[in-house]
């Protein structure tokens, strides 16, 4: 079962694979190999699952993007023994944990829950994460084009304040949702709809501050983590932590363990933004791991 780890101990939370059609197809082991470059101690391969055909069915922007957004359900199983493959492999330089970036999809809570049943005794970490609103002819990605978000989303919810709600809306609901036993406990790149703000700037900045209280305080009673996924740092429209930074003391002051996520899609991206995470937890009481963050 997944421990918790203390802050001094590097570690990568977030990544992906070749198993993942919108990254670089650049092989695991060659992320293992610059994780194990750059002295990290304990690096999840969490590769994002596949989706539900009721979903997939509904996302209008064609299959090319469709194909892009997951692995088909039958390569579930070649993924996982991939990973364990390499775990083995490694085993005396780097900690690897096999895990997934599970897909909230309001609705189809059923659909994720069998995906878990199935594989679960197989799976040592995981994200959740919210990717997919419905939106205009069904379901959008939250983070695919600039030019689709406009189009796909606040057409359809009416402003960007409104799409923002209903992202945190299912953010939300995926804290509560029951998930089973297998559910990932740390909730994935908390505020990425910010990913195009420069762009489709929200009319209120904070008109989300109460959704975010609301949701860090589910986090906490959930007992659940955050990604500290420095992703959006380099999202040229975004340029900032998912979470910024206000809502990561925020969530360190409710003592909700933050876990630096590269959200690697190359090999490239291993490792990036490390410095931002130290800098920041460093600044942080108790980040040594010396508190009770620490369990087995
Ligand atoms: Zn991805
Ligand atoms: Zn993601």
């Amino acid at each position: 079962m997944l421990k918790s780890h203390p802050y001094t101990v590097r570690r990568d939370g977030h990544t992906h694979t070749e198993y993942c059609y919108h990254g670089s197809g650049e092989k695991a082991e060659q992320y293992v190999v610059q994780a194990i470059k750059n002295e990290f101690e304990i690096y999840s391969l969490t590769e994002h699952t596949p989706l539900p055909e009721r979903l997939s069915s509904q996302i209008p922007n064609g299959p090319e993007l469709i194909r892009e957004l997951a692995m088909p359900f039958h390569e579930l199983q070649h993924y996982l023994g991939m990973a364990e493959g390499l775990k083995e492999k490694y085993r005396d330089q780097i900690e690897l944990l096999v895990g997934l970036e599970v897909d909230y999809i309001p609705g189809m809570e059923s659909d994720t829950r069998q995906l878990l049943d199935s594989c679960g005794n197989r799976l040592e970490d995981g994200v959740l994460s919210v990717h997919f609103l419905p939106g205009k002819s069904g379901w959008r990605c939250v983070d695919y084009t600039p030019a689709d978000f406009k189009d796909g989303l606040i057409d359809y919810y009416g402003s960007v304040d409104k799409v923002y709600q209903a992202y945190y809306d299912a953010v939300e609901q995926s804290i509560e949702s029951d998930l089973g036993p297998n559910k990932p406990r740390r909730v994935g790149h908390l505020t990425l709809i910010h990913k195009y703000q420069d762009i489709h700037k929200p009319t209120d900045p904070d008109c989300c501050r109460e959704n975010i209280y609301r949701i860090l305080s589910k986090v906490k009673a959930h007992n659940m983590e955050l990604d500290f996924n420095v992703a959006g740092l380099f999202q040229p429209a975004c340029r900032e932590i998912y979470p910024p930074e206000w809502i990561i003391q925020e969530a360190l002051r409710l003592n909700i363990p933050m876990i630096y996520g590269s959200d690697s899609h190359r090999v490239e991206h291993v490792g990036r933004g490390y410095d931002v995470f130290k800098e920041i937890m460093g600044t942080v009481s108790g980040a040594d791991g010396s508190d009770e963050r620490v369990e087995k």
